[in-house]
């Protein structure tokens, strides 16, 4: 299967309080020497598979210039021009329309959307840049040129954020209609400002009222939910995070760039200068890298295999990594089964509705610690 490629851009206008991602809040002349640097680094690293989706994410992509975009994609592989997805984030509030044709003429397709609310007192408390009316106004011109699949990104749980005020976001799905939506729930990030001063975490019972909600109402108005996050009209499923969530090799250039080989995991330095000293100094800006173990290819099978809502068959699992279950395993998932979280028909192992929210510790108490301490016992076989 062809790869995804993966190009970061650190950039963003100012940090949000909730984020804690690698990004920087530098001047605009900093992006040219920085695109240069992805240039050299796809040179340096002589891969030459072409990929079948590329994904710019950041940071805010769409705040460099669109022709910026159209240097590194023309340094990758092919040109960049074979593959069937290619995908940009953009923040409300970047997008005007020279740079909207500039994407639509060198191929891009699909619009990862950082609404994360249509309440203005949401987005200021969140420390977004972006009103409402931007959100609004971005993606009619986006399908004004064109854009036919668009994401739209909403966070739940922000502080003082009510349960009629999330109903308003889901009504302006209802109406805008976007091919793809991403939900996250607001998760106290240690690095993020608000995880530095504390006690910001939502309350569990009103994560849960959002969450409901959102399934219900996106169900309803024919939205798929494929993954514990996403939800996708029928055909528009992001092929490029479907790579990740199945195991498939992805590369990825940039600062902290994360890539997988299929055997190995390797990162890039999240310093910018490092990274640019590596890249000027002709190396590859790796900081780490790791092979990864049977017990971390279980672990890893097993938490993206859950967190998609068809699930996984356990025993192609079993085949993949040579484990043999233990017959006492399946008693806990029994167990599971009649408190509701999981459901099991033999083959195939998915979180029931009411585990998506506990998907991470229903992952834990099905790895640990019968499963990942007894990999080379010998008992339940296919
Ligand atoms: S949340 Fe997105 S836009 Fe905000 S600082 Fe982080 S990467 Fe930038």
């Amino acid at each position: 299967m062809k790869p995804g490629i993966y190009v970061h851009i650190p950039f963003c206008e100012q940090r949000c309080y909730y984020c804690a991602f690698t990004i920087a809040v530098s001047p605009d002349h900093t992006y040219e020497p920085y695109v240069r640097r992805i240039v050299r680094e796809i040179e340096i690293s002589q891969f030459i598979d072409e990929p079948e989706t590329i994904f710019f994410g950041g940071g805010t992509p769409s705040i460099i210039k669109a022709e910026f975009l159209e240097t590194i994609l023309r340094a990758l592989p092919g040109g960049g021009t074979g593959a069937k997805e290619l995908s940009l984030e953009a923040n409300p509030g970047t997008l005007p329309a020279e740079n909207l044709k500039v994407y639509r003429d060198i191929g891009i397709n699909r619009i990862s959307l950082g609404a994360q609310s249509f309440n203005d007192r949401d987005l200021e408390t969140a420390g977004r840049l972006h009103k409402s009316s931007d959100v609004i106004g971005d993606f009619e011109s986006l399908r004004r040129f064109g854009f036919s699949n668009i994401n739209i990104d909403l966070i739940a749980g922000l502080p003082n954020q009510t349960i009629s005020g999330w109903s308003e976001n889901l009504d302006w799905i209802g109406r805008l209609r976007p091919e793809h939506v991403s939900i996250y729930m607001l998760d106290e990030e240690e690095n993020s400002a608000w995880g530095k001063k504390g006690g910001r975490t939502p309350i569990d019972e009103e994560l849960v009222r959002f969450y409901t909600d959102a399934t219900d109402r996106l169900g309803n108005l024919g939205y798929v939910h494929y993954e514990i996050s996403n939800w996708a009209l029928p055909g528009f499923e992001c092929a490029h995070n479907l790579k990740y969530w199945t195991g498939v090799p992805y590369r990825s250039f940039g600062v902290s760039a994360n890539s997988f080989d299929g055997q190995y995991r390797f990162w890039n330095s999240s310093s910018l200068k490092e990274y640019a000293d590596m890249v000027d100094s002709g190396s590859l800006p790796i900081a780490g890298r790791e092979l990864l173990t049977r017990q971390m290819r279980l672990d890893e099978a097993f938490l993206l295999g859950l967190r998609q809502t068809r699930g996984f068959n356990i025993w192609r699992v079993a085949e993949d990594l040579g484990i043999q279950y233990p017959s006492g395993w399946f008693a806990a998932i029994e167990e599971m089964q009649r408190a509701g979280w999981v459901e099991f028909d033999g083959g195939v192992l998915r979180l029931a509705p009411a585990g998506w929210l506990l998907a991470g510790s229903i992952t834990e108490e099905l790895l640990w610690p019968t499963l990942l301490s007894t990999l080379s016992t010998s008992e339940a076989t296919p």
